[in-house]
């Protein structure tokens, strides 16, 4: 750990001319700009008589997010929802329907802009609010990223396609992160189309829809027609009332990042989606390492605002650099405050990724099983037949403890993915991989983040190694 003198001097709130003076005494020499070790500054700090005070991740954390509301502060917040589905299955055009039906888009009148998300205004007064990145890699990357944004997953399923690859991908994404399901079967002008083919096929996925005696609320719509876009935004509705959603207005803007971007001549801007508070022109916040002042806040239409409450997504001008999406968005009292946790904050991120590069996620669940603390060991599993996979998956859920058992997150013909290494990275699974490859960007990914991707070729070698991560005991591959 260390300190610019520089700094140390804004901290104490002492003149730079005297921490160098003093410093002098101690026997260092050292300029403004020079930094000095942890050690040395306390003695400066001593001898200018002031208290040390050594702050910790989590008083940075607690301090700056504030108590959490009573609740009788909680008011109503419209839903946030993600489009997940297979390619080509209609997420876009579903996206661009939705947007047409805001009644308030159209009063305004302004150009439609992608800022990340946008909210619309219904025929009923009611408001929702669209994520506009579709497909599950942005979801899960911002969940690893431990932002919870997605209140409602909308799963797109194409009526003359079924359910694919990349459908089962997405609701094995949307049960890990445990977020409630709304099925819109898409295509229906379609010659071809077959909703009740897809509504069997989803019983083997354990969603049972409504006219099946299940609870999962599926919507037969064409986006190309906008049919039924009322019914499945009455769904939304419904799905978000049973979810008591609620906000409280009243304190200091908390929020996520959903995008954010270097622009020319407008400098870094972020798409801050508000979770609770209201953002206002002027205020100071943090953001990832990041900190700034609010310039300006812009809406989808393109228009200025003044204010953004809960479940508002807006574009932010004034930071000082660009936020990763997925990083938190906290209004804080004073600038000084701000820049001292954006810099604690860098400092604990660049420590985090030196140890990263060194543990795996899975060893860090292998620990938490060893010591208790964790009682399912997950795994994502892809296989190149549908025989083997099947093999793999019954003997993995055979192997269960009453201690330990394998969480099957995902189970898939195919090489591994992108997808598969986000969602191993967000839950801490392995990744067993029987007889095929990963991809290129997958294997990247997963030597950045450091997950486990494991190759078999024999079910016996699986089961091994399973049994042996259930103990606790498995060694590392690198
Ligand atoms: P995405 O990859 O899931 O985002 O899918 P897109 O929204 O790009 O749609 C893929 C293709 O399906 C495009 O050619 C769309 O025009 C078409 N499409 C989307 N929705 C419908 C629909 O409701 N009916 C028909 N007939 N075509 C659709």
């Amino acid at each position: 750990e260390t300190i610019t003198v520089q700094e140390l001097a804004n901290r104490m709130a002492e003149r730079g001319v005297e921490v160098v003076k003093t410093l002098m005494k101690l026997g260092v020499m050292a300029t403004i700009n020079q930094t000095i070790d942890a050690d040395t500054a306390e003695l400066v700090i001593e001898e200018f008589g002031h208290k040390i005070k050594r702050v910790t991740a989590a008083d940075v954390e607690i301090g700056m997010r504030g108590e959490d509301d009573e609740e009788g502060s909680l008011k109503p917040r419209p839903p946030v929802v993600t489009i997940m589905g297979h390619v080509d299955h209609g997420k876009t055009s579903l996206l661009d329907a939705l947007r047409s039906t805001d009644v308030a888009g159209r009063e305004a009148g302004g150009i439609t802009q992608h800022i990340g998300a946008y909210q619309v205004t219904v025929e009923s007064g009611d408001k929702v609010t669209f994520i506009d990145t579709p497909g599950h890699a942005a979801f899960t990357e911002m969940r690893s990223r431990g932002a919870n944004v997605t209140d409602i997953v909308i799963l797109v399923v194409a009526a003359d396609d079924g359910i694919m690859e990349q459908t089962v991908e997405a609701i094995n994404h949307a049960k890990a992160a445990e977020v409630p399901i709304i099925v819109a079967i898409n295509k229906i002008d379609r010659p071809d189309s077959d909703p009740n083919r897809v509504k069997t096929e989803l019983l083997q996925h354990e969603l049972v829809v409504e006219d099946m005696g299940g609870d999962i609320l599926a919507i037969e719509v064409s986006a190309k027609e906008r049919t039924n876009l009322d019914k499945l935004i009455e769904a939304i509705l419904l799905q978000s009332e049973l979810l008591e959603l609620g906000a409280n207005p009243d304190r200091a803007a908390q929020g996520v990042v959903i995008e954010a971007k270097l622009e020319r001549g407008r400098g870094p801007v972020a798409t801050v989606l508000v979770q609770r508070g209201t953002l206002k022109i002027g205020d100071i916040f943090v953001s990832g390492s990041e900190w700034g002042r609010v310039r300006a806040m812009i809406n989808e239409h393109g228009k200025s605002i003044e204010e953004a409450g809960p479940a508002l997504p807006v574009e932010v001008l004034g930071l000082n650099g660009a936020p990763l999406a997925g990083d938190d968005f906290i209004v804080v009292e004073h600038e000084a405050r701000a820049r001292e946790i954006a810099e604690f904050r860098g400092q604990t991120k660049r420590e985090k990724e030196m140890a990263a590069s060194g543990r795996g996620t899975l060893e860090q669940m292998l620990d938490k099983i060893k010591e208790g603390e964790a009682s399912e060991l997950p795994v994502v599993i892809k296989s190149d037949v549908q025989g083997s996979l099947e093999a793999i998956v019954s003997s993995l859920e055979k192997l269960g403890t009453d201690e330990v058992k394998t969480r099957i997150l995902h189970a898939g013909v195919g090489g591994v993915n992108e997808s598969d290494t986000t969602l191993a990275r967000s839950t801490g699974a392995m990744i067993i991989a029987f007889n095929v490859r990963a991809n290129p960007q997958a294997r990247d990914m997963a030597r950045r983040d450091a997950v486990d991707i494991r190759y078999y070729s024999i079910i016996y070698n699986v089961v091994d190694d399973i049994k042996a991560a259930m103990s606790g005991m498995l060694s590392p591959t690198q």
